[in-house]
């Protein structure tokens, strides 16, 4: 069980890319009341389980900083909104506002120099119901994403297996975004839409699936 109905969306993308099989590093954008950074944190563990590696939990050194040590396995998670997120054992949590660059700062800076494998934004504002104005917030979020992830992709590639590199982003449909979607394309080896069963059919949220950053523009 999780607090969140929404940590089912990412289990869903789970199971079909195998997204988080990989990852050791992950930052969880929009993520409160924090299903997804839960459901993250434990699907990491099972599959870290399953072989045999040495998986954090509490690790009271995700309290200050993520010292990455090349020598472990260990897994870190960020997890970054507006709202606050009650404590998830092995999350680190920060309170602010993605759009602003003190809050982009902190997460950078308790990463600490830590490659970076998957970004994941559940973003999005509340609806207001003019569709021009929703898909202008989602675009913004989605970028703040996108630009935060590629440039600590970049530093990821030099530090490990490029075809890491892993961000879904939410978003709402609308002709605006298609133009974002086509402009990122070529930077990732595979890029999907994805449409979680457990997403109200009646929204027109849908998930934007890039894995394996390459790089580009
Ligand atoms: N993934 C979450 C979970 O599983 O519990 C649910 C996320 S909810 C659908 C969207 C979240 O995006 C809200 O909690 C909202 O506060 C957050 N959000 C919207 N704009 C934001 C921003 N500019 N910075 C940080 N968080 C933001």
């Amino acid at each position: 069980v999780y607090r969140s109905r929404s940590a089912y969306k990412l289990l869903e993308i789970d199971d079909k890319y195998r997204v988080l099989r990989q990852a050791r590093t992950i930052v969880d954008l929009g993520a409160a009341p924090g299903g997804w950074s839960e459901a993250a944190a434990r699907r990491t563990r099972q599959y870290m389980g399953r072989r045999n590696q040495p998986v954090i939990e509490d690790d009271e050194s995700l309290d200050s900083t993520l010292r990455y040590d090349r020598s472990t396995s260990r897994i870190a998670i960020v997890a970054v909104d507006l709202l606050p997120i009650a404590s998830i054992p092995g999350v680190h949590t920060i309170q602010g506002d993605f759009l602003s660059p003190q809050t982009q700062a902190q997460v950078t800076s308790v990463l600490d120099g830590r490659p970076v494998d998957v970004v994941l934004s559940d973003m999005c504002e509340n609806m207001s119901g003019n569709r021009d104005r929703d898909s202008e917030s989602s675009l913004q979020l989605c970028l703040a994403a996108f630009s935060f992830a590629k440039t600590h992709f970049e530093q990821t590639n030099r530090l490990r297996d490029p075809r890491r590199g892993v961000l879904i982003m939410k978003y709402f449909a609308h002709p605006d975004l298609d133009e974002f979607h086509k402009g990122i394309k070529p930077m990732f080896r595979r890029l999907e839409v994805f449409k979680p069963k457990s997403s109200r059919s009646d929204s027109s949220e849908v998930y934007l699936v890039c894995i394996g950053w390459k790089g580009g523009a």
